[in-house]
């Protein structure tokens, strides 16, 4: 039974709209205004010269010497750029599967006709060094491992430091081929340091604009690869991308809007750091992660990404959870995919998100689990997570 405020509040009150997904993320107003700015020619030197601007600061938030090249495309764009300029026909590439992102990179590669082995990693989990050695030892003549450093279906962190000195030892040939799309500006990601060969990330994440942009960085490794392989691909030739990169171009119409947002989006990361971004997703994760513990909710994974939260639903409202939080507070949290779906939420604080975001989302599904007749003690979500940010756990 509903507690009859859930209903009343709805009908009363405008609801501001708090999208807590993990991509789309929230805009920030500052980068909203920039993309309000007239459509600019994208030949233009003034477009230029914001695109060396952009070039720049990529290269600071990936950790790396090498272009990172701007794709007008989805996320999935990138991947599929990497698999089209680097790969043959029958090149072997294992794909380390734990959730539903993993599992397209597996896809994405049948669809350009590489023999894949899928290793299939229980979702919630994260591979293990020993695990992985031992795969790479028995198909140390793969072409590729590609893992997903923050799975958003199952909120699952891997280690890719740890992973990529396995592979290196292994199958120094093999390229590290790296999901980032919900790790970059949340988690540590050092592509040079740890001797990455491939990262993607999306714009929808948490670069902080909307969908439709694709970054990607290729090592000197990866590019020498390249160089052997006939592109499959002619949007998609990242040799293109790259000549471009050096003008500080793009060859093909870029979406010239989201360049100007992904511009102002920069400037907000160049400010609070690398590091500083990397430690406020650790404390905004962990703060969230304690306070709804605090409320009895249990936490799904082993290995929690900094990036989104993934919790189970509430056992006794697990249909009307999601739909209230949105009809009480605005609030946009988001199922499990496929097997999870009906069985988890799962809440985001990746990219333009505070300590009082936090405290928000917890004090609203304190109230709408009261609605629903959830047992836990009230106040005691917030108050938790409030005492972590407050260094007095
Ligand atoms: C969102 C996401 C993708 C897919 O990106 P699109 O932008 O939807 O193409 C891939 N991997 C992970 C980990 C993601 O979170």
């Amino acid at each position: 039974m509903l507690h009859p405020t859930a209903i009343n509040m709805n009908e009363l009150f405008m609801r501001k709209p708090r999208l807590f997904t993990p991509g789309p993320t929230p805009i920030p107003e500052h980068v909203m205004l920039r993309m309000a700015h007239p459509i600019i020619h994208h030949r233009h030197a003034e477009f230029t010269e914001l695109v060396g601007r952009i070039n720049r600061r990529l290269q600071y938030l990936f950790c790396t010497q090498q272009p990172v090249l701007t794709l007008t495309s989805s996320g999935t764009g990138a991947a599929e750029a990497a698999i089209a300029t680097l790969f043959r026909r029958g090149e072997k590439g294992i794909n380390i599967n734990n959730g539903k992102f993993a599992e397209r990179w597996g896809k994405m590669m049948r669809v350009y006709d590489m023999n894949v082995l899928d290793v299939h990693i229980p979702w919630g989990e994260a591979i293990g060094a020993e695990q992985l050695e031992c795969i790479v030892r028995q198909h140390h003549d793969a072409a590729c491992v590609w893992l997903v450093h923050s799975e958003t279906s199952t909120g699952t962190y891997t280690d890719i430091r740890q992973m990529a000195q396995v592979i290196r030892t292994v199958a120094p040939n093999a390229l590290i081929c790296i999901d980032g799309i919900t790790s970059i500006g949340a988690h540590e990601c050092r592509m040079d340091d740890w001797d990455i060969d491939v990262v993607i990330t999306g714009s929808q994440k948490g670069l902080m604009i909307p969908p439709g942009l694709a970054f990607i960085a290729l090592s000197e490794r990866a590019w020498a690869k390249a160089a052997d392989v006939q592109p499959r691909s002619l949007y998609f030739n990242l040799h293109k991308a790259r000549e471009a990169w050096h003008d500080n171009s793009t060859p093909w119409t870029p979406a010239v809007s989201l360049f100007i947002g992904l511009d102002a989006a920069l400037d907000m990361i160049i400010q609070e750091g690398r590091e500083a971004l990397w430690q406020r997703h650790a404390l905004l994760s962990r703060g969230l992660r304690a306070g709804l513990q605090a409320i009895n909710i249990r936490l799904f994974g082993t290995s929690p990404s900094h990036a989104v939260t993934v919790a189970y639903l509430p056992e006794q409202g697990k249909k009307d959870f999601i739909p209230l939080l949105k009809k009480t507070f605005g609030i946009t949290v988001i199922g499990g995919q496929d097997t999870l779906q009906g069985v988890v939420f799962r809440t985001s604080h990746l990219g333009y998100y505070d300590e009082a975001d936090m405290l928000a989302v917890l004090a609203s599904i304190e109230q709408v689990l009261h609605c629903i007749g959830f047992s836990f003690e009230a106040g005691r979500g917030v108050y938790t997570a409030q005492r972590l940010f407050m260094g007095v756990e």
